[in-house]
């Protein structure tokens, strides 16, 4: 088996900003498994807040050559343990080989990749489209540029919080979901969902920050007049049972779990704890957003925007159109990096 890294630039549509920070261009890295004919894809981006760059996650990668023989026979939740402790517990890096052995072996056995864990595609969540934080006049700009998505992510976390939902509820209909990433407290989130429910917003999303005491989590959870869905605090499989009790649901990202073995996992042990079910994603290409879309049977809600927040795509896979996820025709996850055949780049 062969194994491939290539480094892409992604310019975005808009400047993207959180309550973290503002990008203009996202740094991803694609890996390519190679046998038998058959090329498996994944992804991973570059992450400042999580402290990753192309350069230690194609370093992380490169540990893993010496695997490859291993992961061309065995099933990629089999070898997720020995990649884990291989690349030294760096799920990130972790995420985008078990993205492209999935997509590999299930081309291999010649089914789309939801097909091979079993899973049936019968009515799937759409996607919300993300409006990050600028000014209302911006935001309201990037909602009229998208008119036809049926549900909207706003991220909010500014000091005209409820300005900025009350103005773009005013120009829409559509259901309208809200991420805080990390920057409310307990008594704010309170106070906020009762006037975010009359806007007709549907969830909250991590209100509070990863560190809050238990104790906040729990009287929030009581206390919110929405549901509260974890992501910041609900990265690894570890988390799921200790996000149960203090928040209504999970959201689950692809890179930050370590793939799609444990994201599997994650969804299917949300639901034996009956909290509701989301996958995210970042700023990325559609390899990793059609991979991450393999899940939708697994959902509850989706947030598959990533490649639609980009001014150019170079791959090719799932297509998410006004929230409408269309799977690609390939097997597999359906992606590829077009045009590469002849050119990987050297480790
Ligand atoms: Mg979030």
């Amino acid at each position: 088996m062969q194994l491939d890294t290539f480094e892409l630039k992604l310019p975005l549509a808009h400047p993207f900003t959180i309550s973290r920070g503002t990008i203009t261009e996202q740094s991803s890295l694609i890996v390519r498994l190679q046998a038998d004919g058959i090329s498996g894809w994944g992804e991973v981006t570059q992450n400042r807040y999580y402290d990753r760059t192309i350069e230690s996650l194609k370093a992380a990668i490169e540990l893993a050559r010496p695997l490859l023989p291993q992961m061309m026979s065995e099933h990629p939740a089999d070898m997720w343990p020995t990649l884990m402790e291989t690349l030294g517990g760096d799920t990130f890096a972790v995420s985008a080989l078990d993205m492209a052995a999935h997509d590999w072996h299930a081309r291999k056995a010649g089914v789309p990749t939801w097909k091979y864990w079993g899973l049936t595609w019968n009515e799937v969540p759409q996607s919300s489209f993300t409006i990050a934080i600028d000014s209302i006049e911006k935001m309201l700009e990037k909602l009229n540029e998208q008119p036809n998505w049926p549900i909207y992510k706003i991220k909010l976390g500014t000091s005209n919080d409820i300005e900025i939902v009350r103005s773009l509820r005013e120009a829409t209909r559509a259901k309208f979901r809200v991420d805080a990433n990390c920057a409310w407290t307990v008594d704010q989130t309170i106070k906020l969902s009762d006037e975010l429910k009359e806007l007709k917003v549907e969830f909250i999303e991590q209100p509070l920050p990863r560190e809050a005491p238990e104790a906040d989590h729990w009287r929030l959870h009581d206390g919110t007049a929405l549901p509260i869905i974890a992501d910041e605090s609900c990265q690894t499989e570890e988390d799921v049972d200790k996000c149960h009790g203090l928040f209504h649901g999970i959201n689950v990202k692809v890179c930050k779990c370590g793939g799609l073995t444990p994201a599997f996992r994650m969804l299917k042990r949300a639901r034996e704890l009956g909290m509701q079910t989301m996958v995210g994603c970042m700023v990325e290409s559609s390899i990793a957003i059609s991979a991450a879309a393999q899940l939708l049977p697994l959902l509850d809600y989706a947030d598959l925007d990533g490649s639609a927040l980009l001014a150019s795509d170079p791959t090719k896979g799932v297509v998410v159109t006004n929230g409408q996820i269309q799977l690609s025709s390939e097997l597999g996850h359906g992606a590829s990096l077009p045009g590469c055949d002849s050119k990987p780049q050297a480790p």
